[in-house]
Formats: structure tokens, sequence, C-alpha cells
């Protein structure tokens, strides 16, 4: 026996110390029990002998087959069974089948401890999760197991586990409810619903606070004994801006009961609530990610949107962790929610901003559209109306480009032409007018395709053969970067003007002839009685007689003058051209004019050449007659006239005639060419001119294949130019 008390008092206080202990400091206590005296050793087995048997842990030692030896009084509550029943038994015996006591034992190193779990198999049938402490050879083959019933503690484990499980489908079936409405007012009372719904509380509320600090209950749940606090603007000293900062840090409030002091709330808090009914409440606060995109501020930044609130009414309640946890997921949830309804919100403005400039957009489309139809349909009319002008109009208008195309003819062309539009639309106008013609026209066609405005007569041959005389324009059409893209064509028919013409002329003719006899006759009988050399006159007699004979004079310039010009417009005669030196005109000219010169008190200077021109030198020299008489007639007296030639190119010399007289008008360059055309009506009267001097000079020079031409400016004088061919540089 004091054997046995000696093994359990070494086995005791290895129990004792094992917790904390080694191996060494064992050993040391066994060297001081070994010198400890029998009484101090029967002291000690007193002591602990009473330990062992209260201890709260089962205490067993086996032998090496882990049969059992000594057990304690908590093994036998532990495993249902008496001192008795169990002591010789196998542990095995009382365990599941996976727990081999010697494949344990042998996994273990001597004087090492293993611990496991194990189940036990009561008698009784009660099932006991227990875990066990094995330490080998306490004493040789002598084995200490402690065993601890862990059976609520892993039952509390489980039942834990299991309402995280819940808790986790509670909390995603609420998310879910939340996540079903884009809505945000949809989300908030989802919110409230259901987490009144599961923490089975008396009131929850969302109370949102806007920028000035102001804020109020947006969305409510609430059972219906209690009252409303439904869109309840709270006081500012019970929501004051110090709470408002710390909820913006995400604080938490959790009261189990509002009136116990330890909650600290402010006197006027409670009074406030109190009107609701409140004994307990929770508060969580929502937050508003503001990211900032900007780009030196990466850092996001909370603020606060408002607080998620349950209420307990009818008691005080302690709210536990889960509770609390939920609410903060569910108050995160719904700032996720606010994001996602911003996000839309932002979305709906710009669809809606989208969809107002789609509608601007198909509007100005369509205004466009119809504008564009009305222009159009305008365009068309007046086409129509053009064409109906153009087509009415009893002269030939078309539209020629620059390939001497026919891009717009009117119905007088097919008249005329007897040919249809699709033989003249497109065609060439060597083809529509013939070989012939074309070659009349052509030097025009391409002046006009050069830029000039062109007026020029030709003959053309109509449809049944007749000849017509028309007057022929070419206006050309220039784009704005001032190319020339065609040209328009107006062509009328002068026939008949003509034929008058041609009528007049003849008349005039007839009528020349038969003046010129007899004013010859009359002209040197007037002449003679001048001289006086028939008798004498009075002196009024005198004077009648010379106005008698300057006007008789005139009539006879003015019939030769005509006689002349209808001989050369005729073309029945031929000028009779041969070589001639330009100086011997020139000075057999002045030396003609030089009385005249004289009587007007003009200086004629000449600047002879002598150039072989191949002219008619009569016809030349009545030319250049005609146009030294205008010069010195045109000048005030001590003024002078310069007569000169040169070359302008190898076959031609230019003649230049001039003065210093009245000048010109821009106006009257070209028409004083023609005939009868005077810059003054009373020129004719004032300075006994005919005005066909001028119509002379342009028909000789022509015949002569020359060009002549005026340049002058008013007040300074004149300067007329014809050219002719040279025979020879
Ligand atoms: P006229 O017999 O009237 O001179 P012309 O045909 O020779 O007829 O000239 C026509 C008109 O031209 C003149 O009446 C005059 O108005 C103008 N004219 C001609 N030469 C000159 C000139 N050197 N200086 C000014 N005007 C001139």
């Amino acid at each position: 026996m004091s054997n046995e008390l000696f093994s359990l008092e070494s086995l005791l206080l290895f129990c004792m110390s094992k917790r904390s202990s080694s191996r060494q400091s064992l050993r040391t206590r066994n060297h001081k029990s070994s010198s400890t005296t029998a009484n101090q050793r029967q002291e000690k087995q007193q002591l602990l002998q009473p330990i062992f048997e209260k201890a709260c842990d089962a205490i067993a030692v086996t032998d090496d087959l882990g049969c059992l030896i000594e057990i304690n009084a908590a093994s036998c509550q532990l495993f249902g069974l008496s001192r008795k029943a169990l002591v010789g038994k196998l542990l095995t015996d009382f365990t599941n089948a996976d727990f081999n006591f010697e494949r344990v034992r042998f996994s273990v190193q001597n004087g090492s401890q293993q611990t496991g779990e194990l189940n036990l198999l009561r008698p009784d049938g009660i099932r006991r999760e227990v875990e066990y402490t094995l330490t080998l050879n306490v004493v040789p083959h002598r084995h200490l197991v402690i065993l601890r019933d862990i059976t609520d503690r892993k039952e509390a484990a489980q039942d834990e586990l299991w309402c995280q499980r819940q808790w986790v489908e509670l909390f995603s079936e609420v998310t879910l409810k939340i996540r079903q409405s884009l809505q945000l007012k949809e989300i908030l009372r989802a919110t409230v619903t259901e987490v009144q719904r599961i923490l089975q509380a008396d009131r929850v509320l969302i109370y949102q606070v806007f920028p000035d600090g102001t804020g109020k209950a947006i969305s409510e749940a609430v059972l219906p004994e209690y009252p409303h606090i439904l869109d309840l603007e709270f006081p500012e000293e019970v929501f004051p801006e110090e709470y408002q900062q710390l909820y913006a840090q995400g604080r938490v409030r959790a009261i189990a009961d509002v009136h116990n002091p330890d909650a600290g709330l402010a006197d006027c808090l409670i009074e406030f609530i109190d009107q609701f009914d409140i004994k307990a409440k929770l508060i969580v606060p929502i937050l508003q990610n503001l990211n900032s995109h900007q780009q030196n501020e990466s850092k996001s930044q909370n603020q606060l949107w408002g607080l998620l609130i349950a209420h307990h009414c009818d008691r005080p309640r302690r709210w536990g962790n889960f509770e609390l946890e939920l609410m903060q997921q569910l108050a995160d949830q719904i700032s996720i929610a606010l994001a996602q309804a911003q996000l839309l919100e932002n979305l709906e403005e710009i669809v809606e901003v989208r969809t107002a400039e789609l509608k601007d957009v198909n509007r100005n489309l369509q205004q466009e559209i119809n504008d564009r139809m009305h222009a159009e349909e305008a365009l068309r009319r007046s086409e129509e109306q053009l064409r109906l002008i153009a087509n009415a109009l009893p002269v030939l208008i078309a539209y020629v480009d620059k390939q001497q195309r026919y891009r717009f003819n009117n119905q007088a062309y097919e008249d005329w032409l007897g040919q249809s539009l699709t033989e003249i639309h497109g065609c060439h106008l060597q083809d529509v007018w013939g070989e012939d013609c074309y070659q009349r026209m052509h030097s025009h066609v391409e002046a006009a395709l050069s830029g000039y405005v062109v007026t020029y007569e030709n003959e053309i041959a109509l449809k049944n053969g007749i000849s017509r005389s028309v007057n022929i324009t070419y206006i050309p059409h220039v784009d704005e970067q001032n190319t020339v893209k065609g040209f328009f064509s107006l062509v009328s028919d002068i026939s008949d003007r003509k034929a008058i013409e041609r009528m007049k002329d003849e008349f005039i003719s007839v009528v020349s002839h038969e003046l010129r006899t007899p004013l010859t006759s009359l002209h040197s009988a007037l002449k003679i009685l001048v001289t006086g050399r028939l008798g004498t006159l009075s002196t009024d007699g005198q004077q009648m007689l010379e106005i008698a004979d300057e006007n008789t004079e005139r009539l006879v310039r003015l019939v030769n003058n005509v006689l002349d010009l209808q001989r050369i417009e005729s073309g029945n005669f031929k000028m009779e051209k041969q070589a001639c030196n330009a100086a011997d005109l020139m000075i057999q000219a002045t030396e003609a004019m030089q009385p005249m010169a004289q009587q007007h008190g003009v200086t004629l200077v000449t600047q002879p050449v002598d150039i072989q021109i191949w002219a008619d030198s009569d016809y030349i020299v009545q030319a250049l007659t005609n146009l030294l008489s205008n010069a010195i007639k045109f000048s005030s007296p001590s003024r002078t006239v310069w007569l000169t030639i040169e070359f302008v190119q190898q076959s031609e010399v230019l003649f230049s005639l001039r003065d210093e007289g009245q000048g010109i008008p821009q106006s009257k360059l070209e028409s004083i060419f023609e005939r009868f055309q005077q810059v003054d009506s009373s020129d004719s009267r004032k300075k006994g001119g005919t005005g066909l001097g001028l119509a002379i000079c342009r028909k000789i020079i022509e015949q002569h294949e020359g060009r002549i031409w005026a340049e002058s400016t008013l007040g300074e004088g004149s300067t007329f130019c014809f050219t002719l061919p040279a025979l020879h540089s």
C-alpha cells in the first residue's frame, strides 16, 4: 500500500505540475520527496489524496496495455461507472474503436505527452467527447491519463458554427432583397423591413443626415403598437455636431438600457426618446465613400450619409455581437447601394440628356430635310420658270462647258436648227454648227474660255437652209477660284436690222452719188464768188457767201466720207497694197495737215522711221490725215501733236498719234469708231466734223489686217494707235 501511495503521490505531484512543469523539476521534487521523512510523507499523502479525489478532471493510471489501475472520482463520474467496475478494465473497453491505446503509447516518447480526442461510450448509452492527455511512464510501466469532458464545448462550437451558417444565409437573403431594386427608396424600405424581421426589433429606421447637419428619418419599419418616427427631424440638441463626427469615424452604439446611467445619454435625449417608448437602441453609421478622382487626391474619404437604427421598446435589450455585426454589414450594403443608386441616377441623367440631344438632332434633321425639300421644290419651280422664260425668248440661249459641249440650250435652238434636245445636249459646238460656221466662231469661243466677254457678228445657216445674220455674245462662267468653267452664249437674229442697214447704206450711197455732182459745181461756183472776181458784195453779202461756202465744203466732205465708207464696206473694191516706206507716208500726211495745224496754232512733230510696210499708201495717208485732223481740231492752240512709229513685233509696226487735247471719256473710247458717233453731239457743228472719220479709219486698218484703238486721259490728251503688217524688221 505504501508503495502504491508512493506511486500515487508521485503521480499527483506530476499532475499538479503538468501544465507548467518540466521533467527536471519533477525529478527535483522526487528527490526532495525521497528525502522527506515518513511524517512528512504521511502529511503529504493526507493532503494529496483529497486533491486527487476532488480534481475536476478525470485522472487515471494505466499499465502498458491500458488497463485502468487507479482512477479518481471524476473518472467514475465521467465513465458513469463505479471504481470497482472500472479498475482492472481496459481503457479501450469504453472508447470508440478508433482509439488504440497501444498505438498511441508507441507514438509517444517516454516522459512526453500526447493530447488527443476520443469518444467515451458509457454503459447508460450517453456518449461523451473527451480530450485526453497521456504521459508515459510517470513511473516505469505506469502511465498517466488525464481525461476532460469537452462535450459541451464541442456542442457550443457546433452551435456557433450553425449560428454562423444561419447568419450567413440570413444575411444573403436580406442583401438579395435589398439588391433586388436599384431604387434607393425601395432599397431602404426593404432594409428596415428585413432588419426588423431578423432582429425581432420593435422599430428599425434609417435616418438621413443632410450636408447642412440636419436630417430626418426617411424609412421606417415599426410594430403597430409603437409611434412612427418617419419624416421626423431630430432636434439639434439630441443629435449634435460632435455625435455626427463620431459616427462619421464609424462609431457604433449599442445601448441595452437607455435609462441606465452607464449609457451616458443626455437628459434631453432621454426625454426625446421616451416619447417613442425606446428602451434599448442600436445605431450604426451608413458611410458614403467619396472617392476622389482628381489626379492629386487618390485617397478616398468617408462621409456620414445617415444612420441605421434599431429600437427595442417593450423592455431593455442586450444586443448580441451577431446583431451588431449584421447591422454593420447591412449599413455597408446600403453604402454600396447608395453608390450604385448614385451611378444609376447619373446614368439616367446622361440618358435623359442624350435622349434630349437625340430628339434635338432628330428635330433638326427633320427640319433640315424639310428645308432641303422646300429648297429643292423652290429650285425646281425656279428652274421650270427659267426654262419657260428661256424657251419663250426669241434668242438662242445656251451654256457651253470648257470642252465646248452644250450643257444647256433653250427651245429656240431646236426650232432654229431643227435638232432635238438630245442632238444638241452634250454635243460639241462644231458638230452642232458645222465646220464652216465653227471656223468663224472658233477664235471668239477661245477668247470666252480665256475669260473675256465677247460680242461679234456671224452668219449661220438655219434648218431650212436660209442664212441668218446673228449677233453673238459669250459671257464666261468664272468660279470662286477664278477658273473659267464654261460660258453662256446669247445669239440674237439681226438679219432684219442688217437688211435695213443695207437699205439705208444703199440709199445714202445713191443720194450721195446724186448729190456729189451738183454739190461739186455749187462748191466751185461759191469758191469763185468768194474770190470777188465776179464782183464785190456788201459786207453782209460777203459774210453770207462765206458761210454758204463753209457749209457747202462740209457737205462735200460728208458726201465724200459717206461714199468712201460705203465703197470700203461694200467689199466690191480692193485695196492696192504694196511695199511702201512708212516714213514717206508719215511725212506726206503731216505736210498735208501742216496748214491746218498752223491755222490752229498747233505744232506737229513727226518722227518718221524708214520701215517697209505692206499697205495701200493712199488709204494709209487718208487714215493718218483723218487722225491728225482730229488731233489738231481737239487741241488748244500752242499744243503739240506727235506722230511716231515703232516695231511691236517682228512683223508688225505700231503708229501712235498723241495729242494734248481735251481727251475722251473711257466709256466713249470704243463707240467713237462707229458711224456718226461723237463724244459731244455739238462737235460736228463746232469742229465741223461728220462723225465718220474714225469709222473710215477702222475700215481702212481692218482691211490691212491691223487693229486700231484709242487711249485717253480726260484733260490730258489722247493717243490713237494702229498696227500694220511690216515687211521686215
Ligand atoms: P468727226 O468728224 O466728228 O471728227 P470722227 O469719227 O473723226 O468724226 O471722230 C468722232 C468723234 O471722236 C469726234 O467727234 C470727237 O468727239 C472724238 N474725237 C476724235 N478724235 C479726237 C481727239 N484727238 N481728241 C478728242 N476727241 C476726239
